[in-house]
C-alpha cells in the first residue's frame, strides 16, 4: 500500500470471514430444545456435541474443591496474580452516582446499578482458559453483580466436567455455581433457565461460532456483551522493531484458532522481510505448529506495507484490531494518535501475551472490526445507569410551557395535557 491508501480500506484489508448468519439456523432448534425440555435437553445435546454423558449439568461443590486441592501451586500463584491485578484495574473502574441540578427543584441523578445475575461463558473447545474466568468474573463482582453463574464445555477426559483448572480458578475466585455445558445449549440455558439452572439476565464471554450466534439470536431476551469472536492481532512497526518480537507476537496469537489474526502493518520492508524469514523458524520450534501455520497462511492474516506511520495509523484504524501492538520510535506518542482498537500494547515490553494473563486489562476484547464501535469487558459491561429525575412542583412549572409547546408540535397533546392536570388544566404563566 505505498503510495496512496485505497478509499476502501476497511474491506481490502485481511479479515476472517465469520458466517454467523449462517449459523443462526443450526443453532435456532438447538434454542429451542433447550426452552421447551429444559436440563434434559442441553444434557443430549452435551452428548451429542461434546461427546460425553453427564448426570447433571451442575457441578458439584466437592469437584470444584478437588480441582482446587489439587491445582499445581504454581499456576495457583501465577492465577492468583493475575486476579490481584485484574481487580486492581477493575475496582478503579467503578462508577459514582452522579446528580445534576438542572434547575432549582429539579435534578437529574445517574444511578449505576449492576444487573441481577450473569452467566459466564468460559469457552472450553480446542483451548482451555482459566484466565477466561478470571476476564469474567473479575469486572462482574467489581461492578457489583449479587449473582454469578459460570459455564464451560463438559470435557470427555474429565468425566464430562470443565477442564479442572477452570474448576480452581472458579474456587479462588469464589464462584461456586459452575455448569459443564459449552456451545450455543450454555447460552440457551442461561437466556430461559432449566431445572438445574436459574435463568440470567446477561451473558457474557468469549467463544467460537456456536456460541456467537446463540449470543445473537437470544439478545434481548438476555444482555449480552459482545460476539467476540475468534482473536487477532495486529502489529504497526517501523524500522526501529526487532523482528524476532514480532514474530513472536504474531505466533502467540495464530495459536489460539485456525482462523485466529495475525497482520503486520509496516513502513520497512526490511522488518518485513526479515519478519517473514523468522516466522518458519520459529513456528516450527513451538507445540501448536498446524494450527499456527494455517492461521498465519490464511487469508485472514499478512503483511502491509505502508509509506508511513501516518498512512500506518490509517490503516490500523481501519482494521480496529481486537489487540493492536506499536513497534515504532515514540512508541507512547504513536499509541495516543490510535483511535481503533480493543486494546493497545505499547513498545518491546507489552506483549499481547502479557495482556492475555498478567498486565490487569480485560482480555475480552471486540474482534471482527467492532473496536470501532465497542468495547472489552468492563465494569461498566454489568452496570445499568438509571435516570432518576426529581422535581418540585414549582420546578414542573418552570418547563410546563416548554413540554407543552413540544408535545403540540409532535401531535401527541395528552402528554402537556399530563402537565395541565397538575395545575388545574392551566399552563402556568412562568417559565425556567
Ligand atoms: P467454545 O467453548 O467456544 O466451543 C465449544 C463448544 O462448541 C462445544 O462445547 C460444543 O458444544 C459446541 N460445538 C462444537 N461443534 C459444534 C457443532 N458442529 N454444532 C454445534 N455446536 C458445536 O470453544 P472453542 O471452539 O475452542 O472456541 C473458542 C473461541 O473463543 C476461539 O475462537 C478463540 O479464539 C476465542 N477466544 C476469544 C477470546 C476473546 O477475548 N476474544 C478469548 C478466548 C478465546
Amino acid at each position: 500500500m505505498r503510495g496512496s491508501l485505497p478509499e476502501n480500506l476497511r474491506d481490502v484489508l485481511p479479515r476472517a470471514e465469520l458466517d454467523v448468519e449462517a449459523a443462526l439456523e443450526k443453532v435456532r432448534p438447538i434454542c429451542d430444545d433447550v426452552r421447551h425440555r429444559g436440563a434434559a435437553a442441553v444434557r443430549e445435546l452435551t452428548a451429542r456435541f461434546d461427546g460425553v454423558e453427564i448426570a447433571s449439568t451442575r457441578v458439584s461443590a466437592e469437584a470444584i474443591d478437588t480441582a482446587l486441592r489439587e491445582l499445581d501451586p504454581k499456576v495457583r500463584a501465577a492465577l492468583e496474580e493475575s486476579i490481584r491485578r485484574a481487580r486492581l484495574v477493575h475496582r478503579d473502574q467503578r462508577r459514582t452516582d452522579v446528580t445534576t441540578q438542572v434547575v432549582p427543584g429539579g435534578t437529574v441523578t445517574e444511578r449505576w446499578v449492576p444487573v441481577d445475575r450473569v452467566g459466564l461463558y468460559v469457552p472450553g473447545g480446542r483451548a482451555v482458559y482459566p484466565s477466561s474466568v478470571v476476564m469474567n468474573v473479575v469486572p462482574a463482582q467489581e461492578a457489583g453483580v449479587a449473582s454469578l453463574a459460570v459455564t464451560s464445555p463438559a470435557q470427555k477426559e474429565f468425566g464430562g466436567l470443565p477442564h479442572p483448572t477452570i474448576l480452581a480458578a472458579c474456587a479462588l475466585l469464589g464462584v461456586d455455581e459452575v455448569y459443564s455445558v459449552g456451545g450455543a445449549q450454555a447460552v440457551a440455558m442461561f437466556a430461559y433457565g432449566t431445572e438445574e439452572c436459574p435463568p440470567a439476565t446477561m451473558v457474557t464471554g468469549p467463544g467460537n461460532i456456536w456460541v456467537a450466534a446463540a449470543k445473537r439470536l437470544l439478545k434481548g431476551r438476555i444482555g449480552i456483551d459482545s460476539e467476540a469472536g475468534p482473536t487477532e492481532i495486529a502489529v504497526l512497526a517501523d524500522e526501529t522493531a526487532d523482528p524476532v518480537h514480532v514474530a513472536a507476537d504474531l505466533i502467540s496469537q495464530a495459536e489460539h484458532d485456525v482462523i485466529a489474526a495475525a497482520v503486520l502493518v509496516t513502513t520497512s520492508a526490511e522488518l518485513a522481510g526479515a519478519v517473514e524469514r523468522e516466522l518458519p523458524a520459529q513456528v516450527s520450534a513451538t507445540k501448536h505448529t498446524e494450527r499456527i501455520t494455517e492461521a498465519l497462511s490464511g487469508r485472514q492474516s499478512g503483511i502491509v506495507l505502508v509509506g508511513s506511520i501516518d498512512d500506518g495509523i490509517k490503516v490500523v484504524d481501519a482494521y480496529a484490531a481486537e489487540h493492536l501492538e506499536i513497534h515504532t520510535a515514540n512508541a507512547s506518542e504513536v499509541a495516543g494518535r490510535i483511535r481503533n482498537a480493543g486494546a493497545i500494547f505499547v513498545g518491546p515490553y507489552a506483549p499481547v501475551s502479557l495482556g492475555d494473563y498478567l498486565a490487569g486489562s480485560n482480555h475480552v476484547l471486540p474482534t471482527g472490526g467492532c473496536a470501532c464501535h465497542s468495547s472489552g469487558l468492563s465494569v461498566q459491561s454489568f452496570l445499568r445507569g438509571i435516570h432518576v429525575v426529581d422535581y418540585t412542583r414549582d420546578a414542573l412549572a418552570g418547563a410546563a410551557a416548554h413540554v407543552s409547546v413540544l408535545a403540540d408540535a409532535e401531535d401527541l397533546p395528552a402528554h402537556g395535557a399530563a402537565i395541565r392536570a397538575r395545575f388545574d388544566w392551566q399552563i402556568p404563566t412562568e417559565t425556567a
